[in-house]
């Protein structure tokens, strides 16, 4: 049915959309519980090569200089009238969670090409260069240091040290680059572009829920993840009295039960947080757990929350400690500072989409992203699209139609080609 919303539509959805399909074909398997049709490309895997070349060739075929640096991260250039000028850059990632849909990261990769080709179908020129980038492991799961191609190009993460990261098999991700021939010889660190823009599914239920058609990114939360590590004493769950046990288990409850009420004080601003995991050993219905390996995860939009929350929760795990009568072993794994968007490129994208008769909303990002990399060397900012099925993603049903991966990447169109023609911000 025609949608009054496509008449301002300034580029051509049904390629961009058979593009993410035909992407989407490598790695492609079919999900034994579903029957729906996943994607797997894995960082630095066979399938993330083929998909690479793939995109390679579509960036060489729009007449882009394509450069590869030395952490793999590929950058395509349409020169500007005034090619001494920063660029303005588009980017994401093509590499995917083992059970991935086609739209996480790729829409931003793709939709860039696609800006790009509506650009020379028009023979349009901007006074910037404009660069499509995607950036090396922004999924993390194979090497375990996710952002991590863009991480290096800003400077958050050193060459050597992402070269030394091994994956669960012990191959080390500098040797997996060059086996896929993405060791390139160009600098790994970027200049600062004039602006970078992503374009990203929501992959949550906030959009869609509205019916809201343009997500106005404000920044990304801080994430604070922990491993943990509770030794308690493994008893019989019959013969030892309820006074003399060091259950690991309930500790791990209390704690989960803690994290909630903790939300619940209201004290900790838009905290979230999650137990993603909980492994009681030995894990028998008669035996009081001896140990529990466990996981935390703490998302806030504040910093200041976001400590005050980690303060209170070591606290805790100290009262955990003496009642329960049990050790309790806390790491951290991940940890990053919220980031706030340039204001000025949220206006931008407000404007663009209240002109072109798109519904949109401020959000915060849930997920980490590349343009939280780039904010902190440039104006950065992002554009949401919703998904389908309660925005769903990091899975096979993950689905955004046609005309929502149109309107993000239509949005984006428009701001970028005022940043390109601009001199000064
Ligand atoms: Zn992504």
């Amino acid at each position: 049915m025609p949608n009054s919303k496509t008449t301002t539509c300034q580029i051509n959805a049904t390629r961009l959309y058979s593009s993410l399909e035909t992407l989407g074909q490598i790695g492609r398997y079919t999900d034994a519980e579903t029957g729906l049709q996943g994607v797997c490309r894995l960082a630095l895997s066979a399938e993330d090569g083929e998909g690479r070349r793939l995109v390679l060739s579509w960036m060489r075929e729009l007449g882009l200089e394509v450069t590869v640096d030395r952490i793999g991260n590929v950058y395509a250039r349409r020169s500007g009238l005034r090619p001494d000028l920063a660029p303005v850059m588009v980017g994401s990632h093509i590499d995917s969670v083992p059970t991935a849909g086609r739209f996480d990261g790729c829409l931003g990769v793709l939709g860039g090409l696609e800006i790009v080709r509506t650009l020379n179908e028009r023979g349009t020129e901007t006074q910037r260069p404009v660069v499509v980038a995607f950036f090396t492991d922004e999924e993390g799961c194979r090497f375990g240091t996710d952002m991590l191609g863009s991480a290096v190009a800003t400077g958050r993460l050193a060459l050597e040290q992402a070269y030394d990261l091994r994956d669960r098999e012990g191959l080390r991700l500098g040797d997996e680059l060059e086996k896929i021939g993405f060791l390139g010889q160009a600098d790994e660190k970027v200049a600062a572009p004039y602006a970078y823009l992503e374009c990203h599914v929501e992959q949550g239920p906030i959009l869609g829920a509205k019916r809201v058609d343009i997500g106005v990114v404000t920044g990304v939360q801080a994430i604070s993840w922990q491993a943990l590590t509770i030794l308690g004493k493994s008893a019989h769950a019959g013969a030892t009295p309820m006074n003399l046990r060091a259950d690991a288990g309930l500790a791990a409850s209390r704690i989960n039960v803690q994290l909630r009420a903790m939300i619940a004080s209201g004290e900790y601003g838009e905290m979230r947080a999650t137990m993603g995991c909980i492994a009681p050993q030995p894990g028998l219905v008669n035996i009081v757990p001896g140990r529990v390996e466990a996981t935390v995860d703490l998302r806030n939009p504040s910093d200041l929350h976001m400590r005050k929350s980690e303060q209170d929760l070591l606290a805790f795990y100290e009262q955990v400690q003496s009642e329960e009568k049990v050790e309790i072993r806390w790491r951290q794994t991940a940890r990053t500072e919220a980031v706030a968007f340039s204001p000025s490129l949220q206006q931008r994208i407000a404007e663009a989409a209240q002109g072109a008769g798109l519904s949109h909303q401020p959000i915060i990002a849930g997920a980490g992203h590349d343009a939280q990399e780039f904010a902190r060397i440039c104006p950065s900012a992002m554009v949401f699209v919703p998904g389908e099925y309660d925005g769903i993603s990091h899975n096979p049903r993950e689905f955004s139609t046609q005309q929502q991966c149109a309107n993000g990447i239509h949005v984006m169109f428009e701001v970028l080609l005022q940043l390109a023609n601009e001199i000064a911000f």
